[in-house]
């Protein structure tokens, strides 16, 4: 079993399985410590090298079930499309756990959201404007997020998302820990790592 070194619990274990995955790819291998490690977290690479499992292989390893019903991680991405198609991911991975996904995005009802986010979520996966609005209409608490994940941070800027990161930023804890992916490492990418991250580690695949 390829996935031992990971020590997972034994029901993520049997989510992999499940998904039928052999053997970690290279960027779930370099990614898993670095993000248990705590550090911000930059890494380029496209879609298709197994980027979405690696960041969320050590986020649910570290992931403790709790009562509470806010949020304590943030994962944003630039289109409805992969918020549902990371929901997914996670939901099936997941499954043998006990942990509450919300998706969130722009284009529906927000009042449809505001009644989910009530219900509490462990994770939530969102696109920045409605993610903003939801925080800003206080339906959706950020004070307890510990991990923020970015992806597809080159698509996101380009979409014209910058305004809304950075207030979001401004809404998060101070301490949390920032991961972002990214295909390509243009300068507004960089100006973001430079703003908002403390001595990123790299990966590029
Ligand atoms: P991503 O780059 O995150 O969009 O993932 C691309 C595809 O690779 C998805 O269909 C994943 O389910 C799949 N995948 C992720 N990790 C693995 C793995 N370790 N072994 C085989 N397939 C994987």
């Amino acid at each position: 079993d390829h996935f031992e070194k990971f020590k997972l619990s034994t029901p993520l274990r049997n989510g992999i399985a499940d998904l039928g995955f052999e053997k970690p790819t290279p960027i779930q291998e370099e990614a898993f410590s670095m993000i248990l490690s705590g550090k911000d977290m930059v890494g380029i690479a496209q879609t298709g090298t197994g980027k979405t499992f690696a960041y969320m292989l050590p986020i649910l390893k570290e992931l403790k079930f709790s009562q509470q019903i806010h949020p304590r991680i943030l994962i944003l991405v630039p289109t409805r499309e992969l918020v549902v198609q990371v929901v997914e991911r996670i939901e099936e991975f997941a499954k043998y756990i006990n942990v509450r996904v919300l998706g969130v995005y722009g284009g529906v009802n927000i009042n449809q959201h505001s009644a989910a986010a009530a219900e509490g979520a462990d994770i939530v996966v969102a696109t920045p404007g409605r993610l903003y609005d939801l925080a800003v209409s206080r339906s959706l608490q950020l004070k307890h997020i510990y991990k923020l994940v970015i992806d597809e941070v080159d698509v996101m800027l380009d979409l014209g998302f910058r305004p809304q990161l950075t207030s979001i930023f401004e809404l998060l804890p101070e301490r949390r820990q920032n991961i972002m992916f990214s295909a390509t490492m243009t300068e507004d990418v960089e100006i973001m790592i430079d703003d908002f991250f403390i001595k990123p580690q790299k990966i590029s695949i």
